[in-house]
């Protein structure tokens, strides 16, 4: 699993009042409720998924959704899925999407809290990245180079 999907489900489980710390195959986790479904999800203090726990954007990434943890709710993948195919190519303007949105931003408020006392958290997403070390020399400009290697080529024809 991808370090930035960890990073974002453990933030979930630890600022979702619904999440608990509790042991569970010997290991110790945090376990809680799908923002949707409220069937049972839990995820370990590495925010490795235990069974199919998937980070919900609440305003779609397609719609400027940021990784805010106000932003992010845990849901079991089949409820992420299923909302993601119905309301992610939705307009803005959908009364639909917006009713869905809107929902899930009470329900996120109503859970949210701080982290527990004691929990070792990864940097809070939705902050300003750090800047990469600058000591590798300069980034190359791919984006630029390959697009006037495409308009040579056109030029040639
Ligand atoms: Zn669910």
């Amino acid at each position: 699993m991808r370090n930035r999907t960890r990073r974002l489900l453990l933030w979930c489980a630890a600022t979702d009042s619904t999440f608990a710390l509790a042991r569970q195959r010997d290991r110790t986790v945090l376990a809680g409720k799908c923002i949707h479904c409220k069937r049972k999800l839990a995820v370990d203090l590495e925010g490795n998924a235990l069974s199919h726990e998937t980070v919900e954007h609440i305003v779609p990434r397609t719609h400027g959704g940021t990784d805010a943890v106000e932003n992010l709710a845990i849901a079991c993948a089949r409820c992420n899925q299923g909302k993601g195919v119905r309301q992610d190519p939705r307009p803005w303007s959908d009364p639909g999407l917006q009713a869905v949105i809107a929902t899930l931003q009470a329900r996120r408020a109503e859970r949210m809290r701080e982290p527990p006392e004691g929990l070792e958290l990864p940097p809070r997403p939705g902050a300003p990245e750090p800047e990469p070390e600058a000591d590798d020399g300069p980034v190359p400009r791919t984006g630029r180079k390959s697009r006037s290697r495409a308009a040579s080529r056109r030029r040639k024809r």
